[in-house]
């Protein structure tokens, strides 16, 4: 069922049945035809005129550009909508009808999934009714299994044998959880709004990580951290409070290390370790989201505290958005920074240690709503969410 395996297999049947002639190519353009063409005879020309409508052609999509009128006013959508207008992106929509045919399921997934009708500009929010063919219901059952109302470029590319050329601007989501579920808190549009800049942050993070996935799903400390990040500062997800928590401890604990004066020489240390200097991690900028880290210290710690975190020649503020944005060499920078201190720990740093070791193992496939509530009794109205 896998395109890179089925290509092989079509271009056999294609030279058996067809003598290398593509199936989509124009009749025109054959050397046949143009043989054919500078023949006198009228007639076998009007016999040839056919041809065109029996070789195979594009097959129209089953997939819906327009979102049928429940799907547009979901919170999920509207969410997106809004999220969008914020940062000036374009959305395109791809929505699967029910009574999509298995081959036009598996068909339109590998269209969708490996060209470029979802350019970097914008986002495609892929939106399925319940599927169970090709990639699509692969997505959809890995969607179903891990209780996800959306999924972007941190699951999807490891859910395929090959994610090389695979599109990571594409949000899947279940049409059954277009407004969420019983366990929604607060707001639900608000919790979507966020829940879009959540999953808009895995694309930012599956840019300058071209491994994002297959890390996220093959290194929990990697994952923890990741979807730490995404959520700081919103409400998407109860499930990664205390992620969440452990991210703020972090930079704490790095605002602590540079005002006491070790943390410029640590960060110099280990890039040395990695065979850079300063200079060279500077100019190797990565493109980094971090609207909602800004926002959220400015709200709990004001602006004098935001203006602490961006001191030193590698602050603390940029050293954590850049591991936060998927680079990598920030974030191996500041694991050695982590495992070098593990020995003289105050509390705080305990914290942070413990983030990144990632004891915590609760993101499961099998939390219920009580224990997603037990997360919730842990918010303050004030703090994180
Ligand atoms: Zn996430």
């Amino acid at each position: 069922m896998r395109p890179q395996k089925l290509i092989p297999v079509c271009m056999l049947l294609m030279l058996l049945l067809m003598g290398c002639q593509p199936p989509a190519s124009d009749p025109v353009d054959s050397p046949i035809l143009s043989t054919i063409t500078q023949s006198p005879d009228r007639e076998i020309e009007a016999s040839i005129t056919p041809q065109p409508s029996v070789t195979p052609t594009l097959m129209p999509p089953c997939y819906l550009t327009e979102l049928p009128a429940d799907a547009a006013s979901s919170y999920a959508v509207l969410g997106w909508q809004a999220f969008a207008a914020q940062m000036g992106i374009n959305l395109a929509y791809f929505y699967f009808p029910a009574d999509c045919s298995p081959d036009s399921i598996i068909r339109d997934g590998e269209r969708i999934l490996y060209s470029s009708l979802v350019p970097d500009d914008r986002i495609g929010l892929v939106v399925l009714n319940p599927v169970d063919d090709g990639m699509l219901g692969v997505f959809y059952e890995h969607l179903v299994r891990h209780e996800y109302w959306q999924m972007g470029p941190e699951d999807y590319p490891a859910l395929l044998e090959d994610s090389a050329g695979v599109n990571k601007n594409l949000v899947f989501l279940r049409v059954d959880e277009l407004n969420g579920d019983e366990t929604i808190v607060g707001n639900p549009l608000e919790v979507m709004t966020s829940l879009a800049e959540h999953e808009y942050i895995h694309i930012v993070q599956s840019r300058s990580n071209p491994t994002l996935a297959e890390m996220v799903w093959g290194d929990k400390d990697y994952q923890y951290f990741i979807e730490g990040y995404a959520n700081i500062g919103n409400v998407s997800s109860q499930r990664y409070y205390f992620e969440t928590q452990a991210a703020i401890a972090l930079v704490q604990n790095l605002d602590l290390m540079n005002r006491g004066g070790t943390l410029q020489p640590g960060i110099a240390t280990a890039l040395q370790e990695l065979g850079m200097d300063s200079e060279s991690f500077l100019a190797n900028a990565t493109p980094v989201y971090d609207r909602h880290i800004e926002a959220f210290f400015l709200r709990v710690g004001g602006q004098a505290y935001v203006d602490g975190l961006r001191q030193g020649v590698i602050s603390p503020y940029l050293l954590f958005v850049r591991a936060g944005s998927g680079d990598l060499i920030a974030y191996d920078v500041i694991r050695a920074l982590f495992n070098k201190l593990s020995t003289s720990l105050t509390p705080i740093d305990r914290r942070a240690v413990g983030y990144l070791d990632g004891p915590l193992d609760f993101i499961t496939p099998h939390h219920s709503p009580n224990h997603l509530a037990m997360f919730v009794t842990g918010v303050s109205s004030s703090a994180w969410y």
